[in-house]
């Protein structure tokens, strides 16, 4: 995927998110360009005839490619090790078109229960609808994906960790389950990060993500991006983005573009400023519990470190008081605000039980561990002190 070494030398990732996908313009501008562009304009009319006939390489119309989002695209690739990827407006475009363009009626997808809302909205009510039948479990079981499996399981979906509960699930166990069973297994990378965490080193088949979260990191633009082997995205991807449309904006990927130079950078600040809140948290007698992987009082905190190079910069806990509890924590910080995104640079608290996973009967609630006190705090790159202190002075 690399084209920045003359001589063909692989790079290391963290070089790639600097210079991977660069296609300079004959003007040799040092940061990329942004083509602001929906179409083309040919020589001739032979020449866009051998466009369309895809005898000869080139931009059509930015539905289908556009140099900007193709940069984006490439530099994804090449820091995820990835043979190819396809940029989307979202990440939920992401998600819905891994698994559209590869389903159809009749097959069966296996999926772990703790899932973004709307990733489990896809696979429990959207993909039915269309004669997809779906099976969650409980994605920390190895043996439930593996009584699981039927004859026509065509995918396997699981996040890790999983939002809210930071649930880690093996990625080698389940690759194994879904290549055993010849179907794919796609990962919802976006709380690990390409930095943190290389799904396809364990197995995985797809990987997806938002960029509009820690990508992006700070709050800007939507994106998604979908990372596979080249045969996934030329024989399934490609064509289904190219006739349904979810594209990607060049304005948006030019941004995204950008943000993968520092993006090494500020996931690693993300996760030690995290790791200092789990800790203080973690010893204060306001809070019931605590949940991140780079704890070692998380249950899988082992299986985590194995496949994650630090715990993320997602936190979740429970206060003391329920949902009034809660509410009267949040409403009295000041430095982290109130807000359901993530993997921004400032400190973002959501509360999973009325916002992200209100849709959820308070069972399905129950069973994924998302109680009336849980709060999900996604942590910034501010001073970690600045945040213990409001975090202290909001539970006094
Ligand atoms: C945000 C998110 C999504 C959806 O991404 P959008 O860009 O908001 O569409 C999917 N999965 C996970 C884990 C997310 O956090």
């Amino acid at each position: 995927m690399s084209k920045t070494t003359r001589d063909g030398r692989t790079l290391r990732p963290r070089t790639e998110a600097v210079h991977g996908g660069t296609n300079r313009t004959a003007f040799g501008e040092t940061s990329e360009a942004l083509f602001l562009t929906s179409g083309y304009v040919y020589d001739s009319m032979e020449a866009a005839e051998r466009r369309f006939k895809n005898e000869e390489p080139g931009f059509v119309y930015s539905r289908f490619s556009n140099p900007t989002v193709r940069a984006f695209e490439e530099r994804m690739a090449a820091l995820e090790g990835a043979e190819d990827a396809r940029a989307t407006a979202t990440g939920m475009a992401a998600v819905t078109s891994a698994m559209l363009c590869y389903l159809k009626a009749g097959d069966h997808v296996l999926s772990s229960r703790a899932l973004f809302g709307s990733c489990r909205y896809i696979v429990e009510d959207l993909l039915p609808r269309f004669g997809v039948t779906s099976t969650l479990v409980d994605g920390r079981d190895i043996d439930a994906w593996k009584k699981a499996v039927q004859p026509n399981t065509k995918i396997l979906f699981l996040e890790t960790p999983s939002n809210p509960t930071l649930e880690v699930i093996d990625i080698k166990a389940v690759a194994d389950i879904a290549h055993a069973a010849g179907a794919k297994l796609v990962i919802d990378n976006v709380f690990a990060t390409p930095t943190l965490q290389r799904p396809m080193e364990f197995g995985a088949d797809v990987v997806v993500y938002s960029a509009t979260k820690h990508i992006d990191g700070q709050g800007r633009c939507l994106g998604g991006v979908v990372l596979a082997d080249q045969q996934f995205i030329s024989d399934y991807l490609a064509n289904f983005l190219r006739q349904t449309g979810p594209s990607l904006s060049p304005f948006n990927a030019w941004v995204m573009l950008k943000s993968l130079e520092t993006l090494d950078l500020r996931v690693r600040e993300h996760a030690r400023n995290a790791e200092a809140v789990a800790r203080f948290l973690e010893g204060h007698k306001g809070i019931e519990r605590v949940f991140y992987p780079g704890l070692p009082s998380h249950p899988q905190h082992d299986l985590a470190m194995s496949q994650m190079e630090a715990g993320g910069n997602i936190v979740a806990f429970e206060v003391k008081g329920g949902k009034a509890g809660a509410f009267r924590f949040s409403n009295a910080l000041q430095v982290v605000k109130i807000s359901n995104n993530l993997g921004d640079s400032k400190s973002l608290i959501t509360h999973p039980a009325t916002t992200t996973h209100q849709r959820l009967t308070p069972e399905a609630r129950e069973e994924l561990g998302i109680r009336e006190g849980l709060l999900r705090l996604s942590v910034g790159l501010e001073d970690s002190a600045d945040l213990i202190e409001d975090m202290e002075r909001a539970l006094a």
